[in-house]
């Protein structure tokens, strides 16, 4: 067991949490030895029956709704409500997942030949590397790990290093449920040293990461020598279009939730908000007297509307983007500033940021700020706007306010995102349909829905000759 230990901070108080063990590739090794020995049997298990350990999971995490979202708020820093639905979405997933249990399905075709059956299943893959960042610190475990377990697979987690105290319950938590031993583990620890060990480990032939840009390339290269299944979901900078038509109330109620929930730390977080030139003045206007009324603070307190980011480094991020922002001479509407009056100066909080006349290619308007920073750009028309919103490297989220059908049925052709929203802000993505990203936002694979048992799995195609005699497909058979 490792003998250093790191500690967890809360970010609106700067208190430490907990501390853990900083584990190493040891550590790593004998979770997976462990890992590998459980699948052996888990594997076995039927399928409906793992999915009962999940539907009582759910369940679980239910009874301990409130307990969760309140270590959410105190150790990653979402308001009350935002770290009520974090939870909700796992609890989502655990039902979806646990009903997986008994489908699972494969396909059944006919034969070319006589007296042959043919149909394809799917066999879980062994042990599964799971790497998590922050800012979804329940819900994005749920994503990985309720998808893996159901499939029959065994399970090593290294969580985020700012939240690893709700990892842990989440762990217990699936114990608490019936999971048995073995099943799922958790390294805690940094991600050059836990998470490096694990994406390199021969035995962990499947790494599923959610993190930066930056990280996933490290990942896959580092996964390739052992040609490992490597999922991905990265980055995003995602875009709002408001047109000249839109319900302009509508748009600033999505864009004030998408860019400044979870004070902007969403991987799906409008960083762009794509304005008409009729609608501008007036959008920005509403905007900026809204953005000025939300209330930063502790989340634990009820009218708290923003909460900090999550710790100092991306502090000084956010901030140094707001001086990149004034050096390119785009115009700083509001915020740009730490925010330290009435003792948020104890904790990591940052102002509601809005540039305006904000060129496209500007570096404030392609990079992945991560915090509560949103850029307004003119757009003339819906062919100008489209082309600013695809002009990234990222194609995470998008999204349209129009009445017009006809925009809104270009929008949903022609923004090259793995998910494009009408009339809503870029979040809200429910369980049940794939959630991923274009371009550098992944490498093709989705998290959720039915999609996300094609990475957990691999399939199988078994023919059954019971003709008792030697038949040749495409010989046999053929004129
Ligand atoms: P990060 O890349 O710094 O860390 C993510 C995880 O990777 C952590 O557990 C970290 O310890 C680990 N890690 C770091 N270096 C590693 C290495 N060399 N080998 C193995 N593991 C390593 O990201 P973050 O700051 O925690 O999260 C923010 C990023 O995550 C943002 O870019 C955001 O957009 C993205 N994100 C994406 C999605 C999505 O579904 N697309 C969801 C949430 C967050």
């Amino acid at each position: 067991m490792a003998s250093a230990t790191f500690e967890s901070l809360n970010p609106s108080t700067g208190e430490v949490i907990d501390s853990f063990p900083r584990s190493g590739a040891d550590d790593v090794a004998r979770a997976v030895d462990i890992a590998r020995e459980t699948w052996e049997s888990w594997r076995l298990v039927p399928a409906p029956e793992r999915g009962n350990i999940l539907f009582r999971f759910a369940q679980v995490l239910e009874q301990h709704k409130a307990e969760l979202s309140d270590l959410m708020t105190r150790e990653m820093g979402k308001v009350k409500a935002e770290a009520g639905g974090d939870v909700q979405e796992a609890i989502d997933m655990s039902y979806y997942m646990g009903g997986e249990g008994r489908r699972l399905f494969g396909q059944t075709t006919p034969s070319e030949l006589r007296d042959k059956f043919m149909m394809s299943v799917r066999m879980p893959v062994g042990v599964v590397g799971a790497i998590t960042p922050w800012n979804f610190p329940i819900a994005i475990p749920a994503w990985k790990l309720c998808p893996a377990i159901v499939c029959g697979n065994t399970v090593v987690l290294k969580p985020a290093e700012d939240t690893p105290k709700l990892a842990q319950r989440f762990v217990d938590l699936l114990q608490e449920a019936g999971l048995p031993e073995g099943v799922v583990q958790i390294v805690h620890g940094f991600g050059e040293e836990a998470g490096d060990a694990l994406v390199k480990h021969p035995d962990v032939p499947v790494i599923t990461f959610t993190g930066s840009r930056e990280t996933g390339v490290l990942v896959t290269k580092n996964a390739a020598d052992e040609l490992k299944h490597v999922h991905l979901e990265l980055g995003g900078k995602n875009a709002i279009i408001v047109m000249d038509d839109a319900d302009v109330d509508l748009a600033v109620d999505g864009i004030l939730w998408s860019a400044f929930g979870t004070s902007g730390q969403r991987c799906t977080a409008a960083s762009r908000v794509i304005v008409g030139s009729k609608v501008y003045e007036p959008l920005q206007s509403r905007l900026v007297e809204r953005t000025e009324q939300l209330k930063l603070g502790y989340g634990l307190e009820e009218d708290v509307d923003v909460g900090p980011v999550i710790n100092r480094a991306a502090l000084e991020k956010i901030h140094s983007y707001t001086e990149i922002g004034e050096g390119e001479g785009a115009k700083l509407l509001t915020g740009g500033e730490i925010a330290t009056d009435n003792g948020l100066d104890k904790g990591f909080f940052y102002r509601p940021t809005i540039f305006g006349d904000v060129d496209p290619q500007m570096r404030i308007a392609q990079e992945e700020i991560f915090g509560p920073t949103t850029a307004l750009i003119r757009a003339t028309d819906i062919d100008e706007a489209i082309r600013a919103a695809n002009s990234v490297e990222f194609g995470l989220s998008s999204s349209i306010f129009t009445r017009d059908v006809n925009k809104a049925f270009r929008a949903m052709r022609d923004l090259n995102t793995g998910i494009t929203y009408i009339n809503a802000g870029t979040t809200g993505a429910e369980v049940h349909l794939p959630f991923g990203g274009t371009k550098g936002t992944g490498n093709g694979h989705r998290e959720a829905g039915q999609a996300a048992l094609d990475f957990y799995t691999e399939w199988k195609s078994i023919y059954v000759d019971y003709s008792g005699k030697l038949q040749r497909a495409q010989i046999d058979n053929a004129e």
